[in-house]
Order: C-alpha cells, then sequence, then structure tokens
C-alpha cells in the first residue's frame, strides 16, 4: 500500500509552524505495512486542496491529511475532500452529542459553527476525538482511502495511534519490522564491499546502509506476511552480517556509542576520569549527557598547553621535549597522570592536531593520539582523521568510547 500525507494549513506554508505531523505518521506506518511515498503540503485553500488530493489520489492508495478540521471558517478539509469524493456531509449524532457535552461541562454556549464539526462524509469511518472535539474519519473508495485527521498534534497522535494503525494492520497483508547494527571504525565504502553480495542478493529482507561521522548504521528490513515470524526472515541475514563486522560491530539495538560504552562502565561499575587536550572537553560534556554517569564518571581535565599538561597530569618536561606535546607517550602520561591524581579505574586521554593550522608534514592535521590507563597497563591509538576541526574532535571522542568499550 502506497501512502501520500498531506499536510493543511497556510502556516505550514508560510514557515510558521513545522510539519511534524507527516514525520510522525511517516515514522509510524511502516510498522503496519503501508510505504510512505510522497508528503505534500498545501495551504487552507478550496481549489488548491482540491488539486493536491486528486494528484495524491492517482499516484497513490491511500491519503492521509492533518489540519483544517476545525470549526472556524478556514477549517475547510472535510468540505472539501467530501466534495471531490462525492460523499453528501451527514450530521453523526454521536459526535454531537460529545461536542454538546463538551460545552456544557465547559459551561460555555455552542454556537452553530461548532455543529458543523458533526457533520461527517457519508459512509465513512468515523475516528473518535479523545483530545478535542473535531473527530477525524477514514472515507473508503474501493481500494483507496481517504483518512482526515486533525491538526494539533495533541489530537492527532492519539487519534492515529488508536485508530488509524489498527485500522491498516487489521487490512493489512503484511508488516516491516527492521533491525539496527551499529559498527564503528570501518568506512561506509568498505562495509558495503564486506556485504556487497548480501545487498544484492537479497529482496526480503533489504539491507541499506548509512555513515555518519566514523560510524555506519545498516538497516536490515524484513516485509513480514500476516502469520509469519519477523525473527525468521531477518537473523539468518542478520547473524550473517554480525558475523562479517566482526568487533566493529557496537550494539544491534538503536544505541549510540557513547551510551554503549557508559552502560559498559555501570554495568562493571569502572570508573573513569578524562584528560583532554585538543577536544576540550567534548568527552566530559559526552559522558555527563548520559543520566546517572556521577556513579562512575569522577572528572575531567582540560590541560591544552603544555605546563598544563605538566602541572595538573605530572606529563615530564623531557617527554614533552623528546617526543612533543602530539605523541603517543604524552598520551600515555595524560591518561596515567588523571588516573593517580582523581584515583579511578581508568584514566582516559587524548592529544591532537584538530586543525586547520598546527600542521607540519611530520604531524599533520588530523594526528591524534588516544591514551587508556588502567590497572593493567595503558594503552595507545594512533588515529589519521581527515574533515574540519569540528569532525576531527568528534572522531576523535567517538574513538575514545570505542577504546572503552573493547
Ligand atoms: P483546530 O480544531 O485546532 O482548528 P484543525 O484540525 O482545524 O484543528 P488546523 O487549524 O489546521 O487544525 O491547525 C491547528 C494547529 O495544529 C496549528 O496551529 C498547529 O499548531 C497544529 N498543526 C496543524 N498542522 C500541523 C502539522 N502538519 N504539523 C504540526 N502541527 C500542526
Ligand atoms: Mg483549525
Amino acid at each position: 500500500m502506497k501512502a501520500e500525507i498531506l499536510a493543511v494549513g497556510t502556516e505550514l506554508l508560510m514557515g510558521q509552524i513545522v510539519n511534524t505531523n507527516a514525520q510522525y505518521i511517516s515514522s509510524k506506518l511502516p510498522e503496519a505495512g503501508v510505504g510512505v511515498y510522497y508528503h505534500s503540503v498545501v495551504g487552507d485553500n478550496p481549489d488548491r486542496l482540491e488539486d493536491s488530493l486528486k494528484l495524491a489520489l492517482e499516484r497513490c492508495d491511500i491519503v492521509i491529511t492533518t489540519g483544517g478540521l476545525g470549526p472556524t471558517q478556514d477549517d475547510l478539509t472535510k468540505e472539501t475532500i467530501s466534495r471531490v469524493c462525492g460523499k453528501k456531509l451527514v450530521i453523526h449524532e454521536e459526535s454531537l452529542n460529545k461536542i454538546k457535552n463538551y460545552f456544557s461541562r465547559l459551561g460555555r454556549q455552542m454556537t452553530p459553527n461548532n455543529e458543523k464539526q458533526a457533520y461527517m462524509p457519508e459512509g465513512c469511518i468515523v475516528l473518535k476525538n479523545n483530545n478535542g472535539t473535531a473527530p477525524g474519519c477514514i472515507i473508503e473508495m474501493g481500494e483507496k482511502a481517504v483518512i482526515m485527521l486533525p491538526g494539533p498534534p495533541v489530537e492527532m497522535k492519539p487519534m492515529f495511534l488508536d485508530y488509524v494503525m489498527p485500522y491498516f494492520k487489521n487490512k493489512g497483508a503484511y508488516s516491516l519490522k527492521s533491525v539496527i547494527l551499529r559498527v564503528f571504525g570501518i568506512g561506509e565504502s568498505a562495509m558495503e564491499t564486506k556485504i556487497m553480495d548480501l545487498i544484492d542478493g537479497q529482496t526480503n529482507p533489504t539491507i541499506a546502509t548509512y555513515a555518519k561521522e566514523g560510524e555506519v548504521t545498516i538497516r536490515i528490513t524484513a516485509s513480514v506476511p500476516m502469520g509469519q515470524s519477523a525473527e525468521q526472515i531477518l537473523m539468518p541475514v542478520v547473524n550473517e552480517i554480525k558475523r562479517r563486522t566482526g568487533e566493529n560491530l557496537y550494539s544491534d539495538k538503536d544505541e549510540t556509542l557513547d551510551s554503549v560504552a557508559a552502560g559498559l562502565l555501570f554495568e562493571n561499575n569502572i570508573t573513569i576520569a578524562t584528560a583532554e587536550s585538543c577536544t576540550g572537553g567534548l568527552i566530559s560534556e559526552m559522558l555527563t549527557d548520559v543520566p546517572g554517569i556521577s556513579k562512575v564518571f569522577m572528572g575531567g581535565a582540560v590541560t591544552y598547553s603544555n605546563e598544563a599538561k605538566m602541572e595538573y597530569l605530572g606529563v615530564k618536561e623531557q617527554t614533552l621535549k623528546a617526543h612533543g606535546a602530539v605523541s603517543r607517550e604524552t598520551a600515555a602520561e595524560m591518561a596515567e597522570g588523571i588516573r593517580k591524581r582523581l584515583k579511578t579505574d581508568i584514566g582516559i586521554s587524548v592529544t591532537g592536531i584538530a586543525g586547520p593550522g598546527g600542521g607540519t608534514d611530520e604531524k599533520p592535521v588530523g594526528l591524534v593520539y588516544v591514551g587508556l590507563s588502567s590497572e593493567g597497563g595503558t594503552i595507545t591509538k594512533e588515529l589519521r582523521l581527515s574533515g574540519n576541526r569540528k569532525k576531527i574532535r568528534t572522531i576523535t571522542a567517538l574513538n575514545v568510547f570505542d577504546l572503552i568499550r573493547r
């Protein structure tokens, strides 16, 4: 089933509000076996709404509109759509009573334009509005259907979840289920090459990869016929991809690398402290984004200058002289220094050249050393990153979380 989401409202076109309704509905429909093919937006104008609706009905099976169901003059979605679909508007007693009750509860006088909300297209399925007065509805026309929902998200969302999703699920022949695998430390094209034969050879499930800042997300999506198990379709492919990604796989749920690393610290009650140079506190910031991190994160130091590295972390002057601030040796002493100073189980460190200036032939922009010191010893890792300052810093931080995770 192909769907189009048609948002109605001049304020959307004027940029006064963002079309979050379309985003919300799109994020839910695949679960019910409905594919979203188009989003469109039209103002509160009957002629243009008519054109948009006709076009949507030509190219899709399902048209879902939001907005324009209220009592005011500019709310004309129901009137226009009913006319285009050749349906008379008839009074819907249950809705009328509900609106009457609503007004008597509030002790307010009901006006005729409120009554307008109780007129529904003949023969439609009425969708109750449990959070407002304007009901929604479904007009079925053979294989096609138009579904009208109110504009305010607080009314639209529950109506959509309570009535529209079950409507599709009862009807639908299949639903979509996805597994998300997240991989760090291997580029998108390298990742694709590893699984190219699977991507090419599969129609159900389908496999897609996307890359963002050093990470690759692999989405494996199955369309599941009613009565069949999603696991059966998904797991053979998921397991094969897991086998091929090996150590680089950090999550088979939709989680971020920093939350996975923080989770491991929590679970094992491992305390941590940070010594950062070129990331300037970014790692501490990401750690402190995780609620409850105070149990394991003791603190950190941003030691930018050589003096700060010596004074604060006890990095030796001869280390800095012999190897420079951006070196394995300095990274190791920084990690050891912060661990001793804050008496934690592990200390981590970062020192590097984030650019755009400051690089040399020997030590180019993007050269970064990260260190991890623990009771068992100190490990360091050299990174050679590309991109602008912000990207280099972000990928560095992610590498630190990857190091913690392993
Ligand atoms: P009402 O009974 O409140 O008039 P309605 O169904 O007539 O509801 P609109 O008048 O079109 O809906 O919109 C009412 C409000 O709902 C807007 O001012 C806006 O805050 C919100 N809204 C409408 N459409 C959207 C949308 N596509 N995405 C997010 N919010 C929206
Ligand atoms: Mg309105």
